[in-house]
Parts: structure tokens; sequence; C-alpha cells
């Protein structure tokens, strides 16, 4: 019961943070995700990419569509991708952050003009970032995933992030809850220390573990 009141306030913390973040999002428009970001890598070097997990309001629409998702598919949810494409999928984010940074420096030497970095480099990563915010109606946190530029770029602090999630190998009784809730698919049970570049500090799995077994340290 205590452990179900601490995920209900859990929840309820990330839903007012995504909520504070939604509202950065409209008041400073799309490009302060970007800012954001930068300025959430102090806390980011410590506990990893915490602005995707907690903050972001892109994380908040995917939580809810996936939830309707969830309901409609039942155990279709999550089926779409196989598991042996998800890997290299997952390297598509970093191409969309390289084809954003490239776009960027050719603006700025200007090779590319106005024009097509607002029409074709801006608008056709919104319709990406729309797209694949939809498509977590049949893929959990589809948009984190394979297609968030601002995801990918934050995923690099795991590498190099202070304190990790860890396994006590001696408590886990491999009920594979963690794997089940983990939105970015990242096996926990067969980790003793989850040092993935695609986890979010989403902490789901931290917080689900019915016997404490993973801890941040
Ligand atoms: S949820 Fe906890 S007990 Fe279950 S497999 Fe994961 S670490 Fe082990
Ligand atoms: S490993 Fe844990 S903290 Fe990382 S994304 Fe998965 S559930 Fe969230």
């Amino acid at each position: 019961m205590e452990r179900v009141q601490k995920i209900e306030k859990a929840e309820k913390f990330r839903l007012a943070l995504q909520l504070v973040g939604l509202a950065i999002f409209i008041y400073f428009g799309s490009q302060s995700t970007f800012y954001v970001v930068l300025l959430s890598i102090p806390v980011a070097l410590l506990l990893g990419p915490v602005y995707c997990g907690w903050m972001c309001p892109r994380g908040m629409f995917q939580n809810v569509i996936g939830s309707m998702g969830k309901r409609v598919l039942g155990a279709r949810y999550n089926k779409l991708v196989p598991k042996k494409l998800h890997k290299p999928l997952s390297c598509f984010r970093y191409v969309v952050l390289l084809f954003l940074l490239t776009a960027m420096v050719l603006h700025e030497l200007r090779i590319i003009d106005d024009a097509i970095m607002e029409s074709v480099v801006i608008d056709g990563l919104v319709v990406i970032m729309v797209l694949s915010i939809l498509l977590s109606f049949f893929v959990d946190r589809a948009a984190c995933r394979y297609f968030c530029k601002e995801g990918a770029a934050a995923s690099l602090t795991n590498l190099v992030k202070i304190r990790k999630i860890r396994r006590d190998p001696l408590l886990c009784n491999s009920c594979g809850i963690c794997d089940r809730v983990c939105p970015m698919w990242i096996d926990v049970s067969r980790k003793d220390v989850v040092r993935d570049t695609a986890c979010i500090s989403c902490m789901k799995c931290v917080q689900k573990c019915p016997v404490d077994a993973l801890r941040v340290e």
C-alpha cells in the first residue's frame, strides 16, 4: 500500500513537471526545448536525461496516447516493431540530430537560405515529431525511442552520468516487471547496471520493482 502511494505521488509530481514543461513550450515556442535540455545538463550529468523522463511535454502526450493504445490494443500494444529491429531503429534519432546540426551549419555558411531552413528543415522536423507522437498509440514512447533529436543529445549523458540504476542480484527474483514497465524497452532484469543510452531516467523500473532490487547509486 505504501509503495502504491509512493508511485502515485511520483506520477503526480511527474505530471506537474510535464505541465510546467508544456507551459514553457507554449510560451517560448518549440525551440525552447533545446535550451531547457541544455539547462538540465548539470542534473543529467548526475542522473541521466531526467528532462526526457520527467519534464518533456512530448513525453506527457505520448503517455496519454500510449495509455489509449494500451486500452484499445491490449496484448497487441508494442508489437509493431520487432525486437531485432528496435536497436537499429533507435539509431535513427541520432541521424535526425545530425541532419539538424548539418542544416544549421549550412545555414550559418549561407549555403542554404532562410526559406529552406524554415520550410524544409524546421517544418519537416515538426511533422516527424507530431507523427511519431501519434505513433505512440502503437509503440510506447515511439518519439523518444526513434525520432527525438533532443532526446538523442540528452541520451549521451547516460555514458557519463555519476549515479546509475543498479540491480541487486541477491534481491532480484527475475519477475520481469522492470522490463515490462520500461518505456524504452531495456532489459533491466538482465543487467547489473543500466548503462544504455536509451534510458530516459524515468525511474519506472525502480518504482515498480516489488522487492527494491533496483537502486540509484
Ligand atoms: S522488477 Fe525487480 S525483482 Fe523483478 S526482475 Fe526487475 S529487478 Fe528483479
Ligand atoms: S531503465 Fe528504468 S529509468 Fe531507464 S528508461 Fe527504463 S524504466 Fe526508465
